[in-house]
Order: C-alpha cells, then structure tokens, then sequence
C-alpha cells in the first residue's frame, strides 16, 4: 500500500523538536510492514485498540479485525466493541470458560493458573495464526513487553505469527491524548475506574482487582462456583482442595499479587503468548534459526550484516522475518527517504 509520505500527514500528537509525532510514526512502521494479504488486527477493544484501529484506518493499510472473545470478558467491553467496532469479528472459543472449568469433555478440565494457564492458548494465541498480527502492546506496560520489542516472531508450534506493535513505543498519558484529540469513543470502564481491562477473575489479576471484580460482576462468579460444582463429584483435585466453595476461594486467592497502583500484567487480548517465551526464559530455543540481532547481542552471528543501533528498536529477537524487517528499516534509512527517525 502506498500511502502519503508520512511528513505530509497531519500529525495528532505533538511533533518533538526533531522528528515526525508518535502517531506519525505509527504510522509509518504500519505501512513499512504491511503483508500483501494485510493485517489481521488484535482488536481487544480497550484503549490502545482504540487508537491502533484509528491509526489503522489513517494509514491506508489492509486489515481485517478480530475479537478473540474470552467468555470472562468484561460484558461492557463487549457491548462497546460491537457498537463502536462494528467491522471486527468475533472469534469464539472451543469452549467456554466455564465448560473448562467444569470439566467438559474435550476441554482443558480445570481452573487456569499463573504457572499453568491454558486460557490464553484457547482464547487468544490460537488465532491469527500464519499471519502478521497487529497488537496495540505498548513497552510502558510492563517490563516483559518492553523486552519484546516492537516486532517479533512467535515460533511456538502451532501458534505460529508474526506481531508488528504500532504503538510500542507510546506512553499511557499519549494514548489518552490521542483519544481525546481524535475525539474517540471508548469503554465507560475506563471512566468509573479501571485503567486497565482484561478478562474478569484472570490469574493475573491482585487481590484488590478480583475483589472490585466481584463486587461489579458477581453472576460472573457464581457462575464460576457453579461450573466447579458441575465437576467436583469427579474431580480429585477439586476434592483435594475442599468443597467447590473453599476451590472457588482457594483460587481466587491464591498467588495474588500485591496491588501497588502499577498496571496489571495480564495478558490483554493483544499479547498472544508473549510472555509465554519471555517467562520461560526460552526465546532462543524456540525461535531458531536467529540470524542475529543487535539488540539480543546475537548481532556476532551475521557478521558484517548485523543490525545497528539505531534500528535497535525495530528489530529486536525476530529470527528471519525479525531480522529482514530490521535491514528493511536501516535500508530505507540510508537510501535517505529517512521518513521515520528510530
Ligand atoms: S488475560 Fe488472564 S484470564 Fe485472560 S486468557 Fe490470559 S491469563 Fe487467561
């Protein structure tokens, strides 16, 4: 897709003293990237969603939308996703949330835990697969997205993708003002509290956000004690734990990290396993063949061909696609058409 040169584009945020704007940028790293098939876009209709399917539709690019609906979504989230979105798609799991958790034939027969969660898998990684996924991940979130880097490969077997992150570099303050500038509509959770939203009782979530949780979508938790209650008759581990109430608080409990004010580190419909590689310690394994990487330190690996600090940001642990994506970044660079300053 050939689009404006990117400095012909309005910016919507402010320009810095040097350089194009944050929504430029994006702009341009949309159009640099773009597959012939174009995106499949992550769409999990939170904020940074927002603005990526805006900045989507400014740039030109070809995509198709997606909603990998959890089940444990929260239901405003879903109401404003199919009102003010109407082109994505809903992609529905296998199973529900509830039917794993109680044990349905063929389902992943349990509660998801931190260390053993299957629902992202089910819900999330599984889509988009073979295709280069947009997802409005953001490197402020956390410590593990902003070790991702701004494009990446999934090698995982069976969820396999590649994922380009518009707004990797934005900050949460610049996400908001975007929103507000370009006058966009947004999820009222926003508005009456949460910064951030995710499925409902996710393992990930603090103590603090299950109990608010609570409080706003109690059907969502008695229909969690109901669903073990289907299963407990037949499963031992529920039983080793107690009655289907003593699970429910058991895993509602249990592994909870302390509420300090820093954003959730859930995994929002836009991660697809990122973390996964990340938490294992696993990348290098998993996403052979590394062709080399600057940012990684395996730049010695293509000696004479290696990425270069300046694209540090674009390239990061890629493997092949990682890698080519860089050079493509450093080439037009030096080619002087230099539309986009790393
Ligand atoms: S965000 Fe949490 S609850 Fe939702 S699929 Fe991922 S780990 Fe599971």
């Amino acid at each position: 897709m050939i689009g404006l040169p990117v400095a012909d584009i309005e910016p919507v945020l402010d320009t810095p003293l040097f350089g194009p704007s944050a929504d430029q940028r994006s702009i341009a790293i949309l159009r640099e990237f773009e597959p012939p098939e174009g995106y499949w876009f992550a769409n999990s209709f939170g904020k940074d969603s927002t603005v990526v399917r805006d900045l989507m539709a400014r740039s030109g690019v070809r995509y198709d939308s997606h909603h990998g609906l959890t089940t444990i979504d929260p239901p405003e989230l879903v109401r404003f996703g199919r009102k003010h979105h109407p082109e994505t798609i809903i992609d529905r799991p296998r199973f529900s949330f509830w039917q794993h958790v109680a044990c349905v034939e063929g389902s992943r027969s349990g509660l998801p835990l931190r260390q053993a969660r299957w629902c992202c898998e089910e819900f999330k990684e599984c889509w988009g697969v073979g295709r280069t996924v947009v997802a409005g991940v953001r490197a402020a979130e956390s410590a593990k997205r902003a070790a991702q880097g701004m494009v990446h490969v999934c090698m995982k077997p069976g969820y396999e993708k590649r994922f380009v992150k518009p707004i990797y570099f934005w900050s949460t303050a610049e996400v908001w003002e975007y929103i507000r500038r370009r006058n966009l509509p947004y999820c009222e959770l926003y508005d009456q509290g949460w910064h951030r939203i995710g499925c409902v009782m996710c393992p990930f979530s603090s103590a603090a956000e299950i109990a608010r949780a609570r409080e706003r979508w109690p059907r969502m938790f008695d229909g969690l004690l109901r669903a073990v209650r289907r299963a407990w008759s037949t499963k031992a581990s529920y039983q080793r734990i107690g009655t289907p109430e003593q699970v429910v608080e058991w895993w509602l409990s249990r592994d909870r990290y302390k509420d300090d004010g820093e954003e959730q580190e859930t995994m929002a419909f836009d991660q697809f396993g990122a973390e996964e590689l990340t938490e294992t310690g696993n990348e290098k394994p998993t996403r052979q063949p590394l062709l080399g990487c600057w940012n990684r330190g395996y730049a010695a690996a293509v000696a004479g061909d290696e990425c270069v600090p300046p694209y540090r940001t674009y390239s990061h642990h890629g493997g092949t696609w990682g890698y080519q994506a860089c050079r493509a970044w450093r080439e037009g660079y030096e080619a002087g058409n230099g539309e986009v300053t790393p």
